[in-house]
């Protein structure tokens, strides 16, 4: 079988990249096997456009916001499925600092539409422990990473496209300028492999800098909230008193398995923030495929011409892999250059010193 793209996994990435593969008419499989630790399926799939102690607008935050929101909602009706939603985020303030570090901000040009207000919030302190209120970080959003997974590989399925197996390096080969994997003939492989890649030797010359992440999800009756809570840690309101706890961050670890030191750590933070009683439902585990210079690896192999790789999206998936998968589409079917800040290419020398 002859196709022109052959793309390995399908996290946030491999998903957003067939889509645009799939509206411009190109052929393609993708090749994924769902039985590994998936960062995307266990991401709390929020866009956030404020972060950081200081409440900074994030790297592209106007164009990932307006980008995401116009996409999600068109590859919904694609799926036929409903995963995104607008969302307000309450931001937790706790100390006079922070709060002067906000009002320095809010309704200032820069930070619109994101910090829209200048009015506090104050939680019912007989369910939250947050006196010095919170302000609200409006035109977020937030993806059922599950569903919008699911859904996706579903439409895969229904097309044919998907073939849910593992890849292995070894079989694949060149032939005639094109990529030969177990009786497939591609143009060119794209790899989509999260974490994974760190492990590949085709691209581990590029400088990941993996973190493990762990969270919670508690069913807490009484508490009653009903948009995101962003304080030390998130609280994500998931429909029928369950909520997401998270997330913690560990670097270089690619250990798979909860541990109970950060078991320990959400629950003391969670303690901290939450007065009411709540019970632990399920503790999970994924790897982010962060990057030390925190920009995403888009581009092709410096050596082998047919392979490319659309990575390196860490701690924020859900707003980058669209804009990003979009421009990656751009550059392998009408030749638009990629920005030199994403371009793998700039790790060319890292690569001909390895
Ligand atoms: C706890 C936690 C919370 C997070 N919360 C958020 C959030 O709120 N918002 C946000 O934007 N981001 C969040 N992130 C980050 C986000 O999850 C990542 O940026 C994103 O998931 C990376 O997607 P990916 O497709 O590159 O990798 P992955 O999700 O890891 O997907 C890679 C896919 O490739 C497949 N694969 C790899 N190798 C092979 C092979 N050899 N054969 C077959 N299949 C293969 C895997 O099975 C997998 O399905 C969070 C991450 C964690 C861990």
């Amino acid at each position: 079988m002859k196709v022109d793209f052959l793309v390995i996994g399908q996290g946030i990435a491999g998903s957003w990249l067939t889509y645009f593969l799939h509206l411009a008419g190109a052929s393609f499989r993708i090749i994924d096997k769902s039985e590994y630790w998936n960062a995307s399926a266990i991401a709390s799939g929020i866009i956030n456009p404020i972060t950081g102690r200081r409440f900074v607008k994030t790297w592209l935050a106007d164009e990932l916001v307006s980008f995401a929101d116009e996409h999600y909602s068109a590859i919904e009706k694609v799926c036929d499925a409903k995963f995104y939603s607008k969302e307000k985020i309450f931001k937790a303030l706790h100390s006079n600092q922070d709060l002067n570090e906000w009002s320095a901000k809010a309704k200032t040009g820069y930070y619109q539409p994101f910090l829209a207000s200048d009015e506090l919030y104050y939680m019912d302190e007989s369910k939250f422990n947050l006196p010095f209120g919170c302000f609200h970080i409006d035109n977020a959003a937030r993806i059922d990473s599950h569903k919008f997974l699911s859904s996706w590989r579903s439409y895969l399925e229904l097309k044919e496209f998907l073939i849910s197996e593992e890849f292995s390096e070894c079989d694949l080969s060149f032939k005639n300028n094109a990529v030969q994997w177990k009786g497939i003939q591609a143009s060119k492989a794209i790899f989509c492999q999260g974490y994974r890649a760190s492990k590949n030797s085709l691209f581990d010359f590029l400088p990941f800098a993996i973190t493990k992440g762990e969270c919670l999800h508690v069913h807490a009756a009484d508490l009653g909230l009903r948009n995101i809570l962003s304080s030390k840690i998130s609280v994500v309101p998931l429909g029928d008193d369950l909520y997401y706890i998270g997330a913690t961050s560990e670097l270089n670890d690619s250990t798979l398995h909860p541990t109970s030191k950060m078991y320990n750590r959400l629950i003391q933070d969670l303690n901290t923030l939450v007065k009411v009683p709540y019970e632990v439902k399920g503790h999970y585990v994924g790897i982010r495929p962060t990057v030390k210079d925190r920009r995403p690896f888009l581009g092709q192999h410096p050596q082998f011409k047919n392979l490319y790789i659309f990575n390196g999206m860490g701690t924020k998936g859900y707003s980058l892999a669209p804009y990003f998968a979009n421009k990656l589409l751009l550059h392998l079917t009408e030749g638009k250059p990629i920005d030199r800040e994403v371009d793998i290419g700039r790790y060319q020398e890292k690569y001909e010193n390895a």
